[in-house]
């Protein structure tokens, strides 16, 4: 999973990419509100958090050019304290939700889960394959009962399939929600990440679909 967080206050921009990072998502910033706006537009996130009193564009604006141009994105505000207007403008907006500052990490990561899930038409938080259980609170994978430990790349490529599950998902789709912006991306990395998951989780639950990319078994599939 992919975060875009468009945040001013350096400081609070930070905490926020090192609290998303420790949580397993690759997250790409921006500072000001035109660059935000550019990225949400160009970049297929999983979630955005957006700050509304930004340089350049403020956050409402971007927010309302992403809806009226069709991105659909979950979208977190944040908000001032107690500036209840800037709540209603951000919901009028299309904000799918908001924080007010200052704001617990953990509930901006619970919010954002909750978001995650909701938009890919999830609502518990339990995703469940077959033997295959992934916890997206706390991040851990278990297969038939048993704890599977995974890396962080691991954990976003089967937190994604299980996020569009009967969906083929491409080698470039996934890169593109396992990956910060950042990041050296090779696609090819991909196939090193599967051939891994495949080794833990068996080799039957991940589907290659070939030329077109990848996809989970149901559980009734034969083999
Ligand atoms: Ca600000």
């Amino acid at each position: 999973m992919r975060l875009l967080v468009i945040e001013d206050d350096k400081r609070l921009a930070e905490q926020l990419k090192n609290a998303l990072g420790e949580a397993g998502y690759a997250v790409d910033q921006a500072f000001d509100g035109e660059e935000g706006h550019f990225l949400g537009d160009t970049e297929p996130y999983d979630a955005i958090v957006l700050d509304l009193g930004l340089p350049k564009m403020d956050g409402v604006s971007v927010l309302k050019q992403w809806r009226k141009d069709g991105r659909t994105i979950p979208v977190l505000i944040l908000t001032a304290r107690d500036a209840w207007s800037e709540k209603v403008a951000g919901f009028d907006a299309g904000a799918d939700d908001y924080l007010a500052k200052p704001f617990h990490m953990q509930e901006l990561l619970a919010r954002l889960r909750a978001l995650i899930r909701r938009s890919a038409g999830q609502a518990s938080p339990l995703l469940e394959c077959g033997p295959l259980a992934f916890d997206t609170s706390s991040g851990t994978c278990t297969l038939n009962g048993r704890d599977i430990p995974l890396t962080a790349h691991e954990s976003r490529i089967i937190g994604y399939l299980l996020h569009h599950r009967g969906k083929i998902v491409s080698r470039t789709e996934l890169t593109e929600h396992v990956y910060a912006q950042d990041f050296d991306r090779d696609s090819n990395t991909i196939e090193v990440f599967i051939g891994r998951l495949r080794k833990k989780l068996g080799e039957g639950l991940i589907r290659t679909h070939r030329g077109q990319g990848y996809r989970l078994a149901e559980p009734d599939e034969p083999a």
